[in-house]
């Protein structure tokens, strides 16, 4: 049998609520129904014995009438708190118990009049189909009632065959009430671990698709963007632009002499300053720009909405960070950094391609080298670019 630990208890127990809370109201407008039939009905006289069945069966209704009321407000509390705590549990014991406890004394009484015990056989089926009890539950819940039947209708039934009979039958239904409780528990039990396990799964497929996203749109050494998404990315964005209008600049950025650093310091402490740099830039960066390492030790920035004036300073500001603060390596190995920028920017009007504003702020980037490096160069948003620049792009 499957393994059912407390979770699926609780969540049963808490469907078994749900289901009374739902099933009360129709039990008790019945019972009422039934009632007024009973207190109604008598048409023909009765004799001493139907009279006698007759007072009891009626208080029996009305007792129950009462008893309905008070399991549901228990019901409607333990459902709002959604927790079935040990008053719960008591609660999921007594109401089939209280119920069957009810067709067990109808039964009884109907023997005066009748040897019929269909309110019995009732109670057994319909305890076992609308309730899910644990199996410990439901066993001891079907050996009680039995037990009580059992003792009930030998009160009243004074035909000894037809009490053996009725016994006889009585722990039949008793029977089948039991392993139908007993079947549907494992059912649902298989079928809630089975959720259970689904929900688990698609939780670790979610989480494996997220990484697999991640590793194809992030450059592993930095985290920032890697030079495929960001150009989708850019691309987007400008798109966007040609709808909205406005500027959009970029920003393509270098380190100076990396090659030095790496031959002085090894490529371990190369690829901790490419990191620090990265942190550089994303620090200096509003949270609408895009970062991305887009090869060795180049960078790149997009820059939504922004003109060649506002590019150029936030450009300048990034040199100065990235200037101002040493790569720390180790406990005491700090390598100063710097690197060239070159800025780029697009009216608003083009065919959504990134390339001419690539080439543009490479342009920029290749005057800034050429003018000693650490510094921020660029390239007017009209100025025309020639065929080699475009060469240079492409190398
Ligand atoms: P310049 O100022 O002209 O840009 O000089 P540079 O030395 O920075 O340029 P160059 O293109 O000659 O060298 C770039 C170096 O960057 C060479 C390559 O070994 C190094 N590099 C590229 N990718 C990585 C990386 O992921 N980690 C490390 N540590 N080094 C890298
Ligand atoms: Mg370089
Ligand atoms: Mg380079």
């Amino acid at each position: 049998m499957a393994a059912a630990d407390a979770q699926v208890e609780q969540e049963v127990a808490l469907g078994n609520m749900r289901r009374l809370r739902g099933l009360i109201p129709i039990f008790l407008v019945l019972n009422l129904l039934l009632l007024a039939v009973f207190v109604l009905g008598p048409a023909s006289p009765m004799s001493a014995m139907q009279q006698q069945w007759w007072q009891a069966v009626v208080q029996v209704y009305a007792g129950t009438s009462t008893w309905l009321v008070l399991v549901l407000l228990a019901t409607w509390r333990i459902v709002r708190r959604a927790r079935v705590d040990r008053a719960g549990r008591v609660v999921q014991f007594v109401a089939p118990l209280s119920f069957l406890v009810f067709t067990v004394v109808l039964t009884a009484l109907d023997q005066w009049i009748t040897p019929n015990i269909s309110p019995y056989l009732l109670g057994c089926m319909s305890v076992s189909l609308l309730f899910l009890l644990p199996p410990a539950t439901a066993t001891w819940l079907f050996a009680i009632t039995y037990g009580l039947y059992f003792v009930a209708i030998g009160l009243t039934q004074t035909d000894a065959s037809i009490l053996l009979s009725n016994r006889a039958n009585g722990f039949g239904a008793t029977l089948l009430g039991l392993v139908l409780s007993l079947g549907l528990w494992r059912r649902n039990t298989q079928y809630l671990l089975l959720q259970r396990e689904l929900t688990a799964r698609n939780a670790t497929l979610e989480k494996q698709q997220d990484e697999l996203v991640w590793l194809a749109t992030r450059d592993a050494l930095t985290a920032l963007y890697n030079r495929r998404e960001f150009m989708r990315l850019a691309e987007e964005e400008l798109r966007r632009a040609q709808r909205h209008g406005g500027f959009t600049s970029a920003i393509v950025i270098d380190l100076d002499h990396f090659k030095v650093i790496n031959d002085r310091y090894g490529h371990p402490a190369g690829d901790k300053v490419l990191v620090h740099v990265a942190q550089c830039l994303l620090g200096g960066v509003r949270g609408t720009d895009l970062v991305a390492r887009i090869g060795g030790e180049e960078f790149m920035v997009l820059l939504p909405r922004t003109d060649i004036e506002a590019a150029t300073q936030l450009a300048d500001k990034l040199r100065r960070l990235v200037h101002a603060a040493p790569a720390s390596i180790g406990r005491d190995l700090q390598i100063p950094v710097t690197a060239s920028f070159g800025v780029g920017c697009l009216p608003a009007g083009g065919d959504g391609a990134i390339a001419p504003l690539y080439a543009a702020a490479d342009k920029a980037l290749y005057d800034a080298k050429r003018m000693g490096r650490n510094r921020v160069e660029r390239v007017e948003p009209d100025a025309s670019l020639t065929p080699s620049d475009f060469q240079r792009m492409r190398r």
